[in-house]
């Protein structure tokens, strides 16, 4: 943690020193701090790109297979159904997991964070924890973001299977995409979880499993986020 509260220093006069969390704060508040380096807790262009890294070519390669079956059988609605339920995941998931986010804390419009970089702020900054409910929605829409690129692959499939031996080479093309598919999504939530959310700043999160000793020196430099979660039940050591 760090020595004194008045360490905390804002970006700006007009930002609110209690709200915006030390992520987002002088950098010269980390000097003195304990777990300085233990997490992402500064955004840094390297956390972003690694997310790049591990999330593009899983999702290049869903999408492209889904686009060359529509192609094919002319199911573009799947295409269309991907791309809604990814642009509502987006929305619900800056509400019921980001905003709890400290890089959320940062005042303006735009999300700045080692993720979902860029995106519209729609939602005010919530220091409390996520709640079960938010949770449970959370974990079910990280499964559908998952299941359904895959899903919408296989009636493309099937439709050919139909007409073989005619479509046999873009009967196997879609099977070999559907097997890598599988492979590059399985490869990039083993990274996202492993490299990523075990460094995040978002302690709340399910899939968070940053040590609770770091999460509680975050808290006590952080006293409205302390405060929000004390308030929520959450039990601190020491
Ligand atoms: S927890 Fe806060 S004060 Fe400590 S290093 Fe990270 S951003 Fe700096
Ligand atoms: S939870 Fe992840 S995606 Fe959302 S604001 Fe925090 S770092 Fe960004």
């Amino acid at each position: 943690m760090l020595t004194g509260e008045s360490n905390i220093i804002s970006e700006s006069p007009s930002e609110n020193i209690n709200t915006i969390c030390c992520t987002w704060q002088d950098e010269s508040v980390c000097e003195s701090c304990s777990i300085k380096g233990k997490t992402y807790c500064r955004w840094d262009r390297k956390h972003l790109l690694r997310f790049f890294y591990i999330m593009s070519p899983a999702l290049l390669i869903t999408f492209g297979a889904v686009i060359v079956g529509a192609i094919f059988t002319g199911g573009w609605w799947r295409l269309g159904a991907l791309f809604g339920y990814f642009a509502l995941f987006f929305i619900v998931e800056t509400r019921i997991l980001c905003s709890h986010c400290p890089y959320y804390s940062k005042e303006g419009f735009i999300l700045h964070c080692i993720a979902n970089h860029g995106f519209i702020k729609f939602y005010r900054y919530h220091p409390e924890p996520m709640n079960l409910f938010e949770k449970t929605l959370l974990i079910i829409g990280f499964i559908l973001f998952g299941t359904l690129p895959l899903l919408a692959q296989i009636p493309s499939i099937v439709i050919l299977s139909r007409t073989l031996p005619i479509s046999q080479t873009i009967f196997i093309i879609l099977l070999v995409l559907l097997g890598v598919s599988v492979v590059a999504l399985i490869f990039a939530f083993t990274f996202l979880f492993t490299r990523i959310c075990a460094n995040c700043v978002n302690f709340s999160c399910p899939f968070n499993t940053v040590p609770k000793e770091i999460v509680d020196d975050y808290l006590d430099n952080n006293p409205n986020m302390k405060k929000a979660w004390l308030d929520s039940g959450y039990e601190k050591n020491g």
